[in-house]
């Protein structure tokens, strides 16, 4: 039987939980927005950071939010930013347009420049180019005083370089911000902690043949842990194959729970905590 034919198991018993990555706005969510804010809700997970990748889901993002944010008393952020894979798509009337939302950034509950960074594995845009519009948006986010999501896969050495580059010249935040879907080695991982970010968690740790994940969690502190569902992609376990949704990201709490020896209650708690002072939610 194909996934698409089994029932999503949703998870019991959580309250508070901050989904600090998911692509709200993507078509597989955006037809089945109010029951997917529904079933977030109804599993515990009240506030969702919603990540853009280019200057339409910039907009898209913002859009989402401005219609459903508050709904049920669910809490919604946004980003704006370009991703690697849409680096080509950088030209100055983004950076223009970046720097126009970001201005009114509070009205727009802005809480981040993002998805920026280097993703060597696709290659979708060229490398230098990519280098170039991740230093462009490392500069605003230290400019404008905000953090920025960093999306990184295969380009670890690049990325810490730039952003050393960036400590140096005194162009990067005290917390710069979350290195999501954390795919690097632990080494890489001790370093940007080591540098102020935090470090997001999602669906492939509770998959049974990774190995790296739970290596670069347990060289994690507790106070820079955060949890994301990258909503649609990356569904945890037990529902793995189907669309992902901010209602699952319970799952990779349990199993930070289980690797950390505490109760899903606390790492609900830590997470959640963190999301907001990394996001700079009062
Ligand atoms: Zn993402």
């Amino acid at each position: 039987m194909s996934s698409q034919h089994r029932s999503p198991v949703y998870p019991e018993g959580f309250t508070g939980v901050f989904d600090t990555h998911a692509h709200l706005y993507d078509e597989r969510i955006f037809a089945d927005a109010q029951n997917v804010l529904e079933r977030a809700l109804e599993c515990g997970v009240d506030t969702v950071m919603i990540p853009a990748d280019n200057e339409e889901t910039s907009r898209t993002a913002v859009d989402f939010v401005q219609k459903w944010d508050g709904y049920k008393g669910i809490d919604l952020y946004c980003s704006v930013g370009v991703h690697p894979h849409e680096a080509s798509s950088y030209t100055e009337e983004t950076e223009r347009f970046l720097t126009g939302m970001l201005s009114v950034r509070d009205k727009y509950k802005i809480k981040a420049i993002g998805e920026i960074g280097l993703d060597y594995y696709y290659d979708h845009s060229p490398r230098d180019v990519q280098r170039e519009v991740f230093r462009k948006q490392l500069k605003l986010s230290y400019e404008l005083d905000i953090p920025f999501i960093l999306h990184e896969r295969d380009a670890s050495q690049d990325c810490i370089d730039i952003l050393k580059e960036a400590q140096r010249d005194g162009v990067l935040l005290e917390t710069p911000g979350v290195c999501h879907c954390c795919s690097c080695s632990a080494e890489t991982a001790k370093i940007l902690i080591g540098m102020g970010f935090y470090i997001g968690f999602d669906g492939p740790l509770t998959f049974k043949n990774n190995k790296k994940t739970p290596g670069v969690l347990d060289i994690c502190p507790l106070d820079r842990i955060v949890v994301e569902t990258d909503s649609p992609y990356l569904t945890p376990e037990p529902n793995r194959g189907m669309n992902n949704e901010p209602a699952f990201v319970p799952f990779v709490i349990v199993r930070i729970a289980e690797l950390k020896g505490m109760s899903c209650d606390e790492i609900s708690d830590i997470t959640r905590r963190n999301g907001k002072k990394l996001y700079r939610i009062e």
